[in-house]
């Protein structure tokens, strides 16, 4: 058996032999633990489990061992290299949800109640945006939208609304890569005793680690880049404040209901063993993209955080190790070009979502913002023209000649 204090010092090899748990058949993979049921030896056994008294599993919507490995993994990855204040590494719990979406329901459920509020950014993810202003509304907990990437207005915002409880991030944020500066946001909301969660999905913990700057939560859609295949659809809730996750955070998700599947869980365990060689591969050729894009003669705007002209270069340097794979643009001509140049691609394949292995192109404005209102939508710089874009693993030739073919006859 591997010793299992040999310290993984690469990112790529704890993706691979991260959260392991060996089992009694000595499987090389984590098995698709395909029960909705553990079994007790004796009743008093299945009430020390009940208790926590005794480790054991006991029904899948409370927790499986194919969710484990997959959990343990990736807090290893979230956690990668970083240490508490006094020197010890730094431990996080996770909870596999059936979507990013449930991942998020558990979050604000949990940390929000009738009266507090929410603060958070315009360039938000569609379902994010319904889920604070149609789901949580409701339930008494306001939103409030503002330009975070202002602290000055922030910091007032904070000051005079006492009842702001928590602040949600997304960066980079969907679809205009806009970034928002983590350290400088979570030092503030801290100050005023305000918590704090990132949507890590668009940079992986391979290009950004959030909780290097104290954050109290870290969610994903696993559904993009750490499953990266397209596979399977999936969420993450990783936590620093393990007292608060064994306690109120297992509560709210067993009550919920919000679990994975075991297989989902598996296929999720096996894209994440590629996540270093995949995401380097996705960002040099998205950065390759961007340059040509931005060098055409058919194409009006480029956001990408890789190219100086971007409002948010600065941050995104700081806070990411690449840029990322993800990066927008407006053809010429507006949205009638955009859609003849959406039409024409050959390769590139017109779906939504992103973070699969083949190059992903949509069209905001139609697909994934369809439910915000145009209002709010321009104003977070989505225009009617507007095409996103994510960069997939193929050879860069193909995605650059797809592109020459599909741009030439606008
Ligand atoms: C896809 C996505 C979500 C929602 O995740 P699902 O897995 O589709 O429920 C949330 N945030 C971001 C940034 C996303 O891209």
């Amino acid at each position: 058996m591997a010793d299992k204090t040999f310290p993984l010092t690469g990112f790529g090899s704890v993706a691979i032999h991260g959260g392991h748990q060996e089992d009694t058949l000595s499987s090389h993979l984590t098995p698709i633990f395909a029960s909705s049921i553990f079994t007790f030896d004796t009743a008093e056994q299945g009430m020390r489990r009940f208790a926590n008294e005794e480790p054991g599993y006991i029904y899948s919507r409370w927790g499986n061992p194919s969710f484990t490995d997959t959990e343990n993994a990736i807090c290893a990855l979230e956690s990668f290299g970083l240490k508490n204040s006094d020197g010890t590494p730094l431990a996080l719990k996770a909870f596999l949800h059936a979507s990013g979406q449930a991942a998020m329901t558990t979050l604000f459920l949990a940390n929000l109640q009738q009266g507090d509020k929410l603060i958070s950014h315009l360039a938000l993810y569609g379902g994010t945006y319904e889920l604070l202003t149609k789901i949580l509304a409701p339930t008494g907990v306001e939103t409030i939208i503002i330009d975070l990437r202002d602290l000055n207005i922030t910091e007032d915002t904070l000051k005079k609304n006492p009842d702001i409880k928590w602040m949600h991030l997304e960066t980079p944020a969907n679809p205009t890569i806009q970034c928002v500066d983590i350290d400088a946001l979570t030092k503030l909301a801290h100050k005023y005793g305000v918590g704090v969660s990132v949507d890590n999905t668009f940079a992986t913990p391979y290009l950004q680690q959030p909780f290097k700057y104290d954050v109290d939560f870290v969610i994903h859609s696993t559904t993009k880049f750490l499953n990266g295949h397209g596979t399977s659809i999936g969420g993450v809730l990783i936590g620093r404040d393990l007292e608060k996750m064994n306690t109120k955070i297992t509560k709210w998700f067993r009550l919920l209901g919000g679990n994975a599947s075991p297989f989902d869980a598996y296929l999720l365990r096996m894209g994440i063993k590629t996540i270093e060689l995949r995401m380097e591969r996705h960002c040099a050729n998205a950065m390759k993209v961007a340059r040509y894009l931005q060098a055409h003669a058919a194409i009006e705007k480029v956001f990408y955080t890789g190219l100086e002209s971007h409002p948010d270069f600065e941050t995104s340097k700081r806070q990411m190790k690449h840029p990322g794979p993800m990066l927008s643009f407006e053809v010429g001509g507006g949205i009638n070009n955009g859609k003849k140049f959406i039409n024409a691609l050959q390769m590139c394949t017109r779906a939504v979502s992103l973070g699969t292995t083949d190059t992903l192109i949509s069209h905001p404005a139609s697909m994934s913002h369809s439910s915000v209102p145009k209002e709010e939508r321009l104003k977070s710089g989505i225009s009617d023209g507007l095409i996103r874009m994510s960069v997939g693993i193929e050879n860069i030739e193909d995605i650059l000649a797809d592109f020459e073919q599909a741009l030439k006859n606008l």
